[in-house]
């Protein structure tokens, strides 16, 4: 087993553009942590083994949970699992959360990573999202958990949101560069169904930026980033000082992981699984006994699948040797013969034992991978054997 994943499904407000599993009804959140800590301790008994590298909390907003009820998930934790010495343990947090005293005792509690959710530095982009926090907050956020002690803090970010031009996504880069992080992760906004950027996109009170704007700014995120000695390892991260993210890494790398809280999901090499989206379904089903998860078996072209999406947005690429020994030869033989073609024209490349695409092309993988993939009877997804 590789990691541990917590899901906190609390916010103070909603943002406009997520889509994740929240509520910010914060009065349930007692009755919720009672059931959390009956799944970590029940999870715990099903999988006695080996340590964990990495323990995740995320959510929603972790850093809104009391002292009171961050100790008793962490003792179950504790309790059920065990964990490499070197455990790379972080914590999902509102810049708002982040003053000296809570931050010490994060890291009295053993954290050793916070992620730090700042999306903008412009006060117009954090309204129009609905960020619960202002920009000073976050810059101050970020100095704070260094003077805490943090070393290995990350920041999201957010780009092409409507609005926003060019020169203000090069501000936020700026501003982000000068502040003590390692790492920083950066998202394309996307509209997604059901929440009110979505809504306003249809009625057109929202409009998304242009492609090419889109790529213009991932462009410039790039050339930013690698100039302040970032190494950009995956589409949407980047790493200084070798602080890579292990715990997407155990994602990415199609290792197992433990997902608890409800809307979390586990992988445990062949099968996956995912906790009811429900607050009230999870706290009902933990307290009557009864099942919160469903599960299932992932087909040998779905593994594939998975890890052609995960491996090749990473600047590790995919592994033909891996392809062979996993998924079979005619996987292989698929996969050598359709990356050939990309290899030729350069939007592939060769890296020791893997083939990875170019970085440059990652935000634009999707013809790739439609070439890559194969039907259900081991074919391409054109059908040409
Ligand atoms: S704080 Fe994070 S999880 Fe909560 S609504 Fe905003 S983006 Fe979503």
């Amino acid at each position: 087993m590789g990691g541990i994943y917590i899901h906190i499904p609390f916010c103070r407000q909603a943002c406009r553009y997520c889509d994740f599993f929240f509520r910010v009804s914060l009065g349930h959140m007692d009755g919720f942590v009672d059931q959390l800590v009956q799944e970590i301790l029940l999870r715990g008994k099903e999988h006695p083994g080996d340590p964990m590298q990495t323990l995740y909390l995320g959510g929603g907003t972790p850093s809104l949970l009391s002292p009171g009820q961050l100790e008793r998930i962490l003792g179950a934790i504790h309790r059920s699992f065990t964990f490499r010495r070197d455990a790379e343990i972080t914590m999902e947090c509102n810049p708002d959360d982040l003053d000296p005293l809570f931050l010490d005792r994060l890291a009295n509690q053993g954290f050793n990573r916070l992620s730090i959710g700042v999306q903008s530095f412009h006060e117009r982009d954090l309204q129009l999202m609905r960020r619960s926090h202002s920009s000073e907050q976050a810059e101050r956020s970020v100095k704070n958990a260094a003077t805490a002690g943090f070393e290995n803090i990350t920041m999201d970010l957010i780009y092409g949101i409507p609005g926003q031009s060019s020169f203000e996504w090069e501000e936020n880069l700026a501003r982000a560069i000068s502040l003590p992080i390692a790492h920083l992760s950066a998202y394309h906004l996307t509209f997604e169904n059901g929440t009110v950027f979505d809504h306003w996109r249809k009625k057109g009170r929202l409009l998304p930026v242009p492609e090419e704007e889109s790529l213009h700014q991932y462009e410039l995120l790039r050339e930013h980033l690698l100039a302040a000695g970032f190494e950009h390892y995956e589409i949407s991260n980047f790493a200084r000082g070798g602080k890579m993210s292990e715990h997407n890494m155990i994602y990415w790398n199609g290792m197992p992981y433990l997902g608890m809280g409800p809307s979390a999901h586990s992988f445990d090499g062949t099968a996956r699984s995912w906790n009811i989206s429900s607050l009230k379904g999870y706290v009902d089903g933990m307290k009557a006994g009864k099942g919160i998860s469903q599960a299932e078996i992932l087909t040998t072209q779905e593994r594939y699948h998975d890890y052609l999406i995960t491996s090749l947005r990473t600047r590790w690429g995919a592994d033909p040797g891996h392809i062979q020994t996993q998924f079979g030869d005619e996987f292989r033989d698929h996969f050598d013969r359709k990356a050939r073609l990309f290899l030729e024209e350069g939007s592939m490349w060769i890296t020791g034992q893997r083939v990875a695409i170019q970085p440059n092309r990652w935000l634009i993988t999707d013809h790739i991978l439609r070439e890559l993939f194969v039907d259900q009877h081991g074919h391409s997804s054109h059908g040409v054997p």
